[in-house]
């Protein structure tokens, strides 16, 4: 057992629930913070106890340093846990909160430092021999140089913001006359979103697939992965839908991914939980795209896959304990699938809707879990990243965790706000990800708002089934005269 007693989780919402969980599991006290906006949230109430740490922004709040760490000196709390977003990837936060004696539930700000700069880790990647996407390594200091590179590399490619996270700062150029215009707007969305403008070309892969590694360390030297994520599913460049293992993996390529993925970790001394990103070409081809240094939103679907629980391993490695098991240990038992339910409106360009939830009514049974942070009648706040919960169903294999995440969709009432389920179902029951031959650009080469239309509902499906079985059993004389009112009952039941 660990000597951590108290953990302050710096986060809120679904995150901040799901690590209390696991530290109540292990007998430790949970302390929350909170801004003004969030009085009444769950995480508030799930915690021991909860400090005020200022108004609803989150600079004035979640993102204060001082605060945070004042609030846990207030408590007692003897280790911090940065959830995901917020300070989770903040190098001085990770070096002031051990510097105040404090444990730091991650990794050390030394590999937070080299990992949160995409071509920094490239560099230091290129040296374990791992596969990088062609491109520069420095960052782009004049146009006209990065235009003779930029053509030497072939269009498309795509400008990318070096402190780049969230699918931010991110431009694809198809053709040299756009070029300036784009790495205009790179440059300026970058440095309003990190605060560092630095921008560098990578060739834009074609038919890209992004499929990543959860690994684990620990502070024995210990480096293992935890497999594979498929998390290709994508809008604005970051993912709605990811699942556990991907399909298109043969054993041979995930042995291969999995060890340059521990390669990457070594090259940082990296413990505690982290993700590896790839990106991999039509070929099958892999690359390293970065790596991130913290508990990942997708983390739930490994967990279904391993029985592992990656939330408690960060505590015990945190306290100084080996991980306890070795790579030849770990097994893939079935598949696992996750949507998040964001507050956003798919038929209007995935645009946040936030508001009240009038609703609120989760799915249940076998093999479904939601992590969420909210309950009916609360108000989703503008402050915060809008997503509502996530949806995550494990089962025997991919075609039997589709069908329960179907069912778990349509059992999930929402109403008061839009949201992304819609269009999740939708995935579901598309061909291109049913075959598994699909890629991050799924949204714009299959989704159109009138698609939301074609889903057919709980009711349909009933009637379709009855159907389906009426056909199968039915007289032969009557088939095409069935067929065709099976058709316009389809049809009508849509409307
Ligand atoms: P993940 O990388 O875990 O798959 P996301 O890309 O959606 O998931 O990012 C996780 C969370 O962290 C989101 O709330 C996102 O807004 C936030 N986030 C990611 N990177 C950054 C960053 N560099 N700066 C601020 N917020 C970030
Ligand atoms: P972030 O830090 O914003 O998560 P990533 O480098 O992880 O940035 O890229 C986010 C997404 O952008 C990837 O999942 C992928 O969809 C797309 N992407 C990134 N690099 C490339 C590339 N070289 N070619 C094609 N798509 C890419
Ligand atoms: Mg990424």
């Amino acid at each position: 057992m660990t000597n951590i007693k108290k953990i302050l989780v710096a986060n809120r919402g679904e995150i901040a629930i799901r690590v209390m969980r696991t530290a109540r599991e292990m007998g430790i006290n949970t302390v929350a913070i909170f801004s003004e906006a969030d009085r009444n949230a769950l995480h508030v109430r799930y915690a021991d106890e909860a400090v005020l740490v200022g108004p609803p922004p989150s600079n004035e709040s979640y993102l204060r340093m001082d605060k945070v760490i004042q609030a846990a000196k207030l408590t007692g709390a003897d280790a911090i846990h940065p959830g995901y977003g917020f300070l989770s990837e903040n190098e001085e936060f990770a070096r002031l909160v051990e510097h105040e004696g404090l444990i730091f539930i991650g990794p050390s700000s030394e590999s937070i430092k080299l990992m949160g700069n995409k071509l920094a880790a490239k560099a230091a990647v290129s040296k374990f021999n791992v596969p990088l996407v062609p491109g520069t390594s420095e960052p782009i200091e004049n146009v006209n140089e990065a235009k003779i590179i930029a053509s030497e590399i072939g269009y498309p490619i795509l400008i990318k913001a070096s402190a780049g996270g969230g699918g931010k700062g991110m431009r694809i150029v198809q053709q040299e006359a756009d070029f300036e215009e784009q790495m205009d707007r790179a440059t300026s969305e970058a440095r309003s979103a990190f605060g560092d403008g630095s921008v560098f070309i990578e060739k834009y892969i074609t038919k890209p697939r992004h499929i990543e590694f959860q690994v684990l360390g620990d502070k024995h030297g210990n480096v293992v992965h935890v497999f594979d994520r498929e998390c290709s599913i994508q809008r604005r460049h970051q993912k709605v839908i990811e699942e556990a293992p991907s399909c298109i993996l043969t054993p041979e390529k995930r042995v291969a991914m999995g060890e340059a993925a521990v390669n990457v970790a070594k090259s940082c001394g990296y413990y505690s939980a982290g993700t590896v990103e790839f990106i991999l070409d039509d070929q099958l081809n892999f690359y390293f795209l970065e790596m991130n240094t913290r508990l990942q939103v997708e983390h739930p679907v490994t967990e279904e896959i391993t029985g592992l629980d990656l939330v408690q391993l960060q505590i015990l490695i945190a306290a100084g304990d080996e991980i306890p098991f070795n790579q030849k240990d770990l097994k893939i038992n079935g598949h696992a699938i996750e949507v998040r339910v964001y507050a956003e409106d798919p038929a209007n360009n995935f645009l946040p809707d936030i508001g009240t939830l009038r609703t609120y009514m989760r799915p249940q049974g076998l093999g479904i879990r939601v992590d969420d942070g909210f309950e009916q009648g609360m108000e989703i706040p503008f402050y915060y990243d809008p997503m509502i919960a996530k949806l995550i169903t494990h089962a025997q294999n991919r075609e039997a965790a589709i069908a329960k995440m179907i069912r778990a969709i349509q059992e999930y009432e929402i109403t008061g706000i839009q949201t992304t389920l819609g269009f999740c179902e939708f995935v579901m029951h598309h061909d291109a990800f049913i075959s598994g031959n699909f890629d991050t650009r799924f949204v714009e080469n299959y989704f159109t708002p009138g698609a939301l239309q074609q889903i057919p509902s709980a009711e349909e499906e009933k009637i379709a089934a009855a159907l389906a079985s009426l056909l199968a059993n039915g007289t032969k004389t009557n088939d095409n005269e069935l067929a065709i009112r099976a058709g316009s009952k389809w049809k009508k039941a849509r409307l």
